[in-house]
């Protein structure tokens, strides 16, 4: 397939949410080590709020789609996680305008806008051990193969593949940003759970049907 739709956006959500509450405690146990513990309680919240506004108000592009995402996120997750996801999610529905079928330029587009929201609220870069040790690589692989002419699905399956290398790629960092900075060397040999969640849903779009 040559390009992604609306449905494929919806499916996306749905399995963020699948893959959110089966993670829920291995969130919230990452975010006991560094954190306060509520990472998977909050995303979990969040994606389930989804699911009933996917249900209530079907969206009809992919943009609409991502900016339902985004206002629930916003609206019902607090702390540092709900609007970081929000603004990823409302900056890939703004560049992803009105069109119904996503292609591999548009998708990588779509991701690095994500990422480049992120950075813009957060103010977090690639070594700081957040969210953005998944996303970076993610979006810079996506790129590449968008750019070698790769399928929208093997766009995100490649930066799902970058995305979980990257969050790995955290355990051995300190914290420069988030809760976590307060720990020093006692972030240490601990995942960042924003970076494994992340990690967890862009695995979710290249699993959701269309991809
Ligand atoms: P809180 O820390 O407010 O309890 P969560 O536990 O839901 O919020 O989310 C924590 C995650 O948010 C971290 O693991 C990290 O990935 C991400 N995060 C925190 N601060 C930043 C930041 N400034 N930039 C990017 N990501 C961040
Ligand atoms: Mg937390
Ligand atoms: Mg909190």
């Amino acid at each position: 397939d040559s390009s992604l739709d609306t449905a494929w956006a919806v499916d996306w959500l749905r399995r963020s949410a699948a893959v959110v509450s089966e993670n829920r405690m291995a969130l919230i146990e990452l975010d006991r080590a560094i954190g306060d513990g509520d990472h998977g309680e909050n995303l979990d919240r969040g994606f389930s709020a989804i699911l009933e506004k996917l249900d209530s108000e079907p969206p009809l592009t992919p943009a609409a789609t991502f900016k339902l995402a985004a206002m629930t996120l916003m609206s019902k997750v607090g702390g540092a996680a709900g609007p970081l996801y929000g603004t990823a999610f409302l900056r890939m529905g703004t560049a992803m305008g009105e069109a119904v079928e996503i292609d591999s330029a548009l998708l990588a587009a779509g991701l690095a806008a994500a990422r480049d929201g992120v950075v813009a609220r957060g103010k977090a870069e690639v070594g700081d051990k957040t969210m953005i040790d998944a996303w970076t690589p993610a979006v810079d692989a996506a790129i590449s193969a968008a750019d070698a002419g790769a399928s929208p699905a093997a766009v995100l399956a490649a930066a799902a593949a970058a995305a979980e290398s990257g969050a790995v790629a955290t355990d051995p960092l300190i914290a420069h940003k988030g809760r976590a900075s307060y720990l020093g060397e006692r972030a240490i040999g601990h995942r960042d759970p924003g970076a494994a969640s992340s990690a967890m849903i862009l695995r979710a779009a290249a699993q959701a049907g269309g991809a």
